[in-house]
Parts: C-alpha cells; sequence; structure tokens
C-alpha cells in the first residue's frame, strides 16, 4: 500500500538515465574538438545522481549535479538496466498504457539500449539475452506474464512505425505484390480523445523471438532505403508498439476499466449540460442534452479540434481490454552542422530536432501539471498522446556520453530530463 502511495506521488513520469562506458570510437582525434575529447567528464557517482565536471569548458559552474529516479553507470549491464524497467510490464497487464522512450545524442548508446548492440543480421532471436536490450527483454517478460494467465485469455499484436520529418511511417506495410514498402500515414484524433493512426499495418505474435524476428526485418529495411534516399536514421524516431489485447482482464485491469468508464460519463453527461461543444459535435444533443445517451446511433464525431467526449456507447461495449507498450527509440538530439552553441535555451531553439522540442514541451506542461498539453504541435506526441498522459506510465531512458567532446549534448540531454520530471 505504502509502495502504491510513493508511486502515485511520484507521478506517471520516471527518468532515468544512462552513461554508457568510454568507448574505442571516442579516442579518435577530431581537430575542431580541443586536445582531449576523450577525456571522462560525465559520472554515474551513485544509484541515482550523475555529476559533470565542465571544469575544462571554462564555463561559470564547474561541477553540475542532477538526480533521477536511478542512474546507471558504465559497468552496469542491459540485465541491470532492464530490472529497473521490468515492473512496466506488470502494469501493462494490470491496464495501464507503458511508454519506453530512449532520449540523447547520435552515439550515447540509444539503439543499444532499446533493442541491444549487434550488427543488424544478427538483430534476431539469436542475439544472446546478455546483448539484448529493452525490446527484446520486455517482450520475452511479456509473454512470460501471458503464460501465468489463463490459457488463450490475452493475445499480442505488433506495429512498427517511423517518424521522419514530421511525417510517419508504416514499416510493416506491404505493396501489391507482398514486398514490404514503407507507407505513409495519417495520425487522427480519436471521439475518446486519444489519437490513432490510419491503417496501420499489426500483426500478431507469439513469442519474443517473433518480434525480434519482425523489428530485426524492419531495422534493414530502413536502413537499406536511408541509404537510398539519403534520409538519416538518427534524425528519425523508431517506434515499436506492442498492443495487448485482454479477453478477460484481471481484477486490477477491470477495476481500472470500469473507474474509467464511469469518469468518462460523468465528463460526458455534464458536457451535454453545458458544454456547446459537445453539442455542435453533436446535433442531435442540441435539444435535449439527453439524447447523447438515448440514441447511440447518433454517436458523436469529433472534429479533431473537440476535446474528449466519448460516445456512451464506446463506453460500455464489452470489446477486448486494449493496453499498448510503446518502445521509442528516438532521433538523435544533437545539433548537425550547427558550432559555436552555448546555452540550453539557445540549443533548443536554434537547431534540436523541432519534435524533440515539441516533447520537451508535452513533458514540462505534464510536469507543471498545466491543463493544456501541446500533444498536436507534433505528429510525434500526437501519436504517443495516450502512452505519455492521463495515466499512462512513461520512462525516459537519457543516454548520456561521457566524454568532453559531447559536453554540451550531454548538457542538454540531462536538462531535457530534469525539465520532465
Ligand atoms: P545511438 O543509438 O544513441 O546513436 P548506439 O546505441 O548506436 O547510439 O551506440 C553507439 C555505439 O556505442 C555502438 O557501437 C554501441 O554498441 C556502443 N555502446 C553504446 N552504449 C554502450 C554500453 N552501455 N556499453 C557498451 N557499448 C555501448
Ligand atoms: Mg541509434
Amino acid at each position: 500500500e505504502l509502495h502504491n502511495i510513493l508511486v502515485e506521488l511520484r507521478g506517471n513520469i520516471r527518468v532515468h538515465c544512462r552513461v554508457r562506458p568510454v568507448l574505442p570510437f571516442d579516442y579518435i582525434q577530431f581537430p575542431e574538438s580541443g586536445p582531449a575529447p576523450s577525456e571522462e567528464v560525465v559520472y554515474a557517482i551513485s544509484d541515482d545522481t550523475v555529476v559533470v565536471n565542465s571544469s575544462k569548458t571554462g564555463m561559470p559552474v564547474q561541477n553540475k549535479i542532477f538526480e533521477f529516479e536511478r542512474v546507471h553507470g558504465p559497468d552496469d549491464t542491459q540485465d541491470a538496466v532492464f530490472e529497473d524497467v521490468k515492473p512496466l510490464l506488470t502494469s501493462l497487464l494490470d491496464g495501464y498504457n507503458v511508454c519506453i522512450m530512449a532520449y540523447g545524442q547520435t552515439g550515447s548508446g540509444k539503439t543499444h539500449t532499446m533493442i541491444g548492440s549487434q550488427p543488424l543480421e544478427e538483430h534476431s532471436a539469436t542475439m544472446q539475452e546478455s546483448q539484448q536490450g529493452i525490446i527484446p527483454k520486455a517482450a520475452a517478460e511479456l509473454f512470460r506474464l501471458i503464460s501465468e494467465q489463463p490459457a488463450e485469455s490475452h493475445t499480442v499484436d505488433v506495429s512498427v512505425m517511423e517518424v521522419y520529418n514530421n511525417e510517419v511511417f508504416d514499416l510493416l506495410a506491404r505493396d501489391e505484390q507482398g514486398n514490404a514498402v514503407s507507407k505513409h500515414r495519417d495520425v487522427i484524433s480519436t471521439s475518446s480523445g486519444t489519437s490513432q493512426v490510419t491503417s496501420l499495418t499489426s500483426e500478431p505474435v507469439f513469442s519474443a523471438s517473433e518480434v525480434m524476428h519482425i523489428v530485426s526485418g524492419v531495422l534493414k529495411l530502413r536502413a537499406h532505403r536511408n541509404t537510398l534516399i539519403h534520409t538519416d536514421s538518427s534524425r528519425s524516431h523508431l517506434i515499436v508498439t506492442l498492443t495487448l489485447s485482454s479477453k478477460s482482464p484481471n481484477a486490477l485491469a477491470l477495476a481500472r476499466r470500469l473507474q474509467s468508464a464511469k469518469k468518462d460519463m460523468q465528463r460526458c453527461s455534464q458536457r451535454a449540460w453545458w458544454s456547446p461543444r459537445c453539442h455542435r459535435a453533436n446535433p442531435a444533443a442540441q435539444n435535449s442534452p439527453d439524447k447523447l445517451f438515448r440514441s447511440p446511433s447518433t454517436s458523436p464525431r469529433l472534429s479533431p479540434s473537440h476535446s474528449p467526449c466519448p460516445s456512451p456507447r464506446q463506453t460500455i461495449s464489452p470489446t477486448p481490454f486494449r493496453t499498448k507498450l510503446q518502445l521509442v527509440d528516438l532521433a538523435g538530439s544533437e545539433c548537425v552542422g550547427v558550432s559555436g552553441v552555448s546555452g540550453a535555451a539557445l540549443w533548443e531553439v536554434s537547431c534540436i530536432n523541432r519534435s524533440l522540442s515539441a516533447l520537451s514541451d508535452v513533458l514540462g506542461a505534464l510536469a507543471e501539471h498545466r491543463p493544456h498539453v501541446p500533444y498536436r504541435n507534433s505528429k510525434l506526441t500526437h501519436l504517443l498522446q495516450d502512452a505519455i498522459g492521463g495515466d499512462a506510465k512513461l520512462l525516459v531512458m537519457l543516454c548520456v556520453s561521457p566524454t568532453q567532446r559531447f559536453i554540451t549534448e550531454s548538457l542538454q540531454s540531462l536538462g531535457f530530463g530534469t525539465r520532465a520530471r
């Protein structure tokens, strides 16, 4: 009980940080980078604190301290990192939407953390368990948890998307000949107040290795396409979604479902009485607000600008209970081709990937409990709307390079994580 209260108090957004080890490529000298770019300046000093020693950069404050819910250092294994992620899979079965996203500059270890480090051809079920990142481990844990449930009570579907230049691409789509192609998709707001990617391909999966087989296929396709049309995967976001459908949700999930249905009904009945928006959305309710409930056939069709007001039929129908696990390998947060930038604010304004600043704005609004959360400012935040708001659980995994050469990028990432809390 106490644990639950503590979790409630901490809110639904947690930030973990992983500082990667100094690696051979850190020793490659870049003439413009100064005398000792490989020097270690970011330290994980305890399991919740990171210190950046910026004495070498001549910055006014020499040591900067950042605290997060959990901090992993260079020696922490993939297993250790996943241990702190694991409880989120139980939350998924308890009826919560869950999102785990890796944030950081290119080369900071996002893909290593989310997928694992092995050449593309070997990204498959055969990847050694100790090498696997969060996606394969989470899939394995999900199927393990399902196996403990009554037989055939749960099904899992996977879909894979890429967001590039504020456009969404379905990476599991196929052309008429059945060949894999990436297809452009739209994000729309739904009548239940969240968002949906239209015509998104999803495939049923029955094991973690099947999930990884699909994901690795997509990664190859993506790499191939990137070389063909000269886009850069470090500028795009990869989103793997596992949708869990429960035919017989467990007691906790049922209770939560009932509670949210009640809330929706209350909200909707209030709106029917006083909200002009709801009336406009549903002309049948114009004269008699009660009609909204009496004639479910005239379920309100809300245009995207309308706020949530679900039709009663939707709220009480016995459809399977669905929760989503979204696993996101974000685009690199670095600034490409701009030099001499200093200060987090200037950085943010001048060059960071726009969708990442939109994400920062959304997390900032949620952290400050502001009434308006600007989800619709970018496709990324819009499509992740039901995974990063409400009672969904979000874990931001900050990935940080330890060396002098990337200190500006590392400070920017640590600042992003701090604002999200
Ligand atoms: P990103 O996806 O953020 O661009 P990567 O995950 O590709 O970065 O990591 C860059 C390189 O560093 C890769 O070769 C990766 O194997 C290696 N690497 C990253 N994090 C670690 C770690 N914690 N331990 C060992 N190697 C790592
Ligand atoms: Mg990567």
